[in-house]
């Protein structure tokens, strides 16, 4: 990152490069996970903590728009959780498989890819010794486990040290499972380059900007930057023939995906985050744009509920405003 750069970004919001740095500490994630107080800020970035919290929540969201359910958690670094983040899984895909036939008997008949996990593979084990066969191992049963009950899947990305391995990950998977999404980030230098190789037929392409702290070596610093990156890759997404996925709060992005899909709703679709743009994500879906919430639960939102704050600072003033009973 360049001084100038890095000036830049810290003006605009001084709190993101201590906030992200915050979001990998262990010992502030322990700390935060014992006050009570924290769960009702959480809860608005959070569908619940449980299964069986979070599948009202879906079954809500599902009236009007397709969903992507994620089982908090990342870098694990026991095997055992890892297992145990594949079983979490496999009894969420389960739950939705049940809840999709449960919504059926209501009269409410899911489309064909309404229902869709995420998944991190840091969370299945990616960075363990022998990590990546462990991984691609975990993802292939929920893969299966998602085909039985109707379901997709989409490989969250996660930081730049990742991303080769989470796309050859991404490519095995998808020759026994082609319909397998994956995420690409505007923010890395190499991004346009992926989005050539992922736009062809069939392909499902999340584009983002990006979450995590990178370095100038391979990230874009400005926003400026950033946001043409992910206009560029859009452009590229859709001249693909493959099934864009615009994953932004932007207004400006959104207004782009619009335009590049040129009246086809049903050739790609808008995604945003539970708790974020409520009502924007409800304006899309009453125009019958296809609009897919990212529904994360789970007891470990540490990372992703640090990683929110560090987007916005009027979310950390949220933060204080509750933390201080304000
Ligand atoms: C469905 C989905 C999946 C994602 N998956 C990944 C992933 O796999 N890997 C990854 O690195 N990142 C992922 N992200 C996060 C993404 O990279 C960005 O960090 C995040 O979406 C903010 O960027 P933005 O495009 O919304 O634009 P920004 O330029 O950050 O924001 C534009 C505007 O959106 C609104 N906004 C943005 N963020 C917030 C917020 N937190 N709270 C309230 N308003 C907000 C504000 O009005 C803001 O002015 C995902 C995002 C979405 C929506």
């Amino acid at each position: 990152m360049s001084g100038s750069s890095a000036l830049a970004r810290t003006l605009k919001n001084p709190m993101r490069p201590a906030l992200l740095a915050a979001s990998k500490s262990q010992g502030l994630e322990a700390f935060s996970q014992r006050f009570a107080f924290t769960r009702a800020v959480v809860s608005r970035f959070v569908a619940g903590y449980a299964l069986e919290d979070v599948l009202p929540a879906v079954a809500e969201l599902l009236a009007s728009r397709f969903v992507s359910v994620d089982y908090l958690g990342e870098n694990v670094r026991e095997l055992e959780q890892a297992k145990a983040t594949v079983q979490a899984y496999l009894a969420l895909l389960d739950g939705l498989g049940a809840l999709r036939d449960e919504l059926a008997g209501r009269g409410l008949v899911l489309a064909d890819g309404a229902v869709e996990a995420s998944i991190k593979l840091s969370a299945f084990g990616q960075s363990l010794p022998d990590g990546q066969e462990i991984a691609l191992a975990g993802a292939r049963e929920v893969c299966a486990k998602a085909a039985e009950v109707g379901a997709l899947v989409t490989v969250d990305m996660e930081d730049h040290t990742t991303t080769e391995a989470t796309l050859s990950a991404v490519r095995a998977l998808r020759r026994d499972f082609p319909w397998t999404g994956t995420v690409l980030q505007s923010y890395l230098r190499r991004t346009e380059a992926d989005c050539r190789e992922f736009a062809a037929p069939g392909s499902r392409i999340r584009l983002c900007k990006g979450a995590y702290q990178e370095p100038g070596s391979v990230a874009y610093q400005e926003k400026d930057e950033v946001d043409a990156s992910y206009k560029r890759c859009l452009a590229i997404l859709f001249g693909g023939g493959g099934y864009p996925m615009a994953a932004t709060h932007d207004p400006a992005m959104i207004v782009e995906a619009g335009r590049l899909a040129n009246g086809r709703a049903d050739s790609f679709e808008y995604q945003m985050l539970y708790g974020i743009r409520a009502d924007e994500q409800a304006r899309l879906a009453a125009e019958r744009a296809r609009v897919r919430t990212y529904v994360p639960y789970g007891e470990q939102w540490y990372g992703y509920f640090v990683r929110r704050l560090a987007e916005r600072p009027a979310n950390l003033v949220f933060f204080l405003r509750a933390l201080f009973g304000r």
